[in-house]
């Protein structure tokens, strides 16, 4: 099963531009990880701005592996059919989530089973976007 090929040229569009807002991101962020102080408290306002710069780029690093898997889906032709049942992904879900590469049920399934196993915060986070 291919989805409509109007509908992948628009996914792939829309994934470009998600890759190259990650990169623009990315790329701000590691300007701040490296700002210096020589202020003590300078120094501490800033280590927490770096933590929570390095956690962003973490899980917008984590994205950006996602959204060119799912650029490799579209040059494979397989974009939006999910990996786990080979089912249609749902338009509505692509709409949020463009580089989805589940359907909803089997995302579900996938996060129950993250959340009973080695569950970590970057688990779901397809679906919080
Ligand atoms: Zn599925």
């Amino acid at each position: 099963m291919e989805m409509a090929t109007s509908m992948a040229i628009e996914l792939k569009a829309v994934l470009e531009r998600k890759e190259a807002a990650l990169l623009g991101d990315l790329k701000i962020r590691d300007g701040i990880a490296i700002e210096k102080s020589a202020d003590q408290m300078d120094e501490i306002q800033y280590a927490s701005e770096r933590d929570l710069a390095i956690q962003n780029a973490h899980r917008e690093s984590l994205v950006l592996r996602e959204v060119r898997a799912a650029l490799r889906r579209v040059q494979a032709g397989t974009i939006g059919i999910c990996l786990e049942c080979d089912e249609e992904i749902s338009a509505k879900r692509l709409a949020v989530v463009p580089w989805a590469s589940c359907c909803v049920h089997c995302q579900d399934a996938l996060d129950r089973a993250a959340r009973e196993g080695t569950a970590t915060e970057a688990d779901s986070f397809t679906l919080a976007d």
